[in-house]
């Protein structure tokens, strides 16, 4: 929800970054307030993963000039995990599987590693489990999903569920999710999207990255940003998107020419 007086939790200037050598992210500006959600469409191929991952730290990418603020300080020479400890989550488009890792101890050892950062006190293996059973049902989850290898041979909409389900556990500040939507059937979408929805508070701020609008009628953004060759080249409302689906991403194309 928009709020003016609402603090600043993300602010991208001029950012530009390569990957070997080839510029991705062409002047990228960004600001994110809490209580926002926001929503960054576009192209395939048009930056948006590379953004989100940059934000999170990846060390793949070099960022050429510009910057990110996060919480009113700079965060490019953090590292990901201290970025991950200040409250920066990034749902992957493709998580990870780790075999021979259990979903709950990976989730505990994430979990207590931000309680320490914190100051608090780690939970035991049992209170946490106690923690993680209450939210399970934000994405309904069965808790047989506890016991088995984090992601391993899980369908994609059991892994996109996952990734709500650590975000509910971590309670990040700014949650990034990108193409959260993808491969998941309607169902699955709901489910998804409900729990997202649950997460929102007036102090945390969320970033869908999404290629379609449907998600977006599911989860409501105050704003829709349409990026195109590495820069936001337009941004709006929730209509932005709506209008996008019906005119397709080629429009984009005269437009951009156009200036
Ligand atoms: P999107 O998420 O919008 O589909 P990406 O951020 O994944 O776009 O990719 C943006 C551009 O960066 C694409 O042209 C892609 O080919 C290029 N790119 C991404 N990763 C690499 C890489 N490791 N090496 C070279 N080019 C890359
Ligand atoms: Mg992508």
């Amino acid at each position: 929800m928009i709020n003016k007086n609402s603090p600043v939790i993300l602010s991208i200037n001029d950012l530009n970054a390569s990957i070997e050598g080839t510029p991705i992210l062409k002047g990228v500006n960004l600001e994110i307030k809490a209580g926002e959600i926001h929503a960054i469409m576009g192209r395939n191929g048009s930056g948006k993963s590379t953004l989100s991952k940059i934000i999170a730290g990846s060390p793949d990418y070099e960022v050429t000039s510009g910057d990110i603020i996060y919480q009113g300080k700079s965060i490019l020479e953090q590292e990901p995990d201290q970025r991950a400890l200040a409250g920066i989550f990034l749902a992957f488009q493709y998580p990870l599987e780790i075999p021979g890792v259990s979903n709950l101890d990976f989730l505990r050892v994430a979990y207590n590693a931000k309680r320490k950062f914190q100051g608090q006190e780690e939970l035991d293996a049992f209170d946490f489990e106690d923690l993680v059973r209450e939210k399970l049902d934000i994405v309904q989850m069965n808790p047989a999903f506890l016991d088995r290898s984090l992601n391993e041979g899980f369908s994609g909409g059991e892994k996109k569920r996952n990734e709500i389900l650590q975000m509910a556990i971590l309670e990040p500040t700014l949650g990034i999710l990108d193409e959260i939507d993808s491969g998941l059937d309607i169902d699955a979408l709901r489910i998804v999207a409900n729990g997202v929805n649950q997460l929102t508070r007036s102090d945390n701020s969320f970033l869908l990255i999404t290629h379609y609008q449907r998600l977006l009628n599911y989860i409501e953004p105050d704003y829709v940003h349409i990026m195109y060759d590495g820069k936001i080249v337009k941004t709006g409302d929730k209509e932005l998107a709506l209008e996008l689906e019906e005119s397709g991403y080629d429009f984009l194309d005269l437009e951009v020419a156009i200036g």
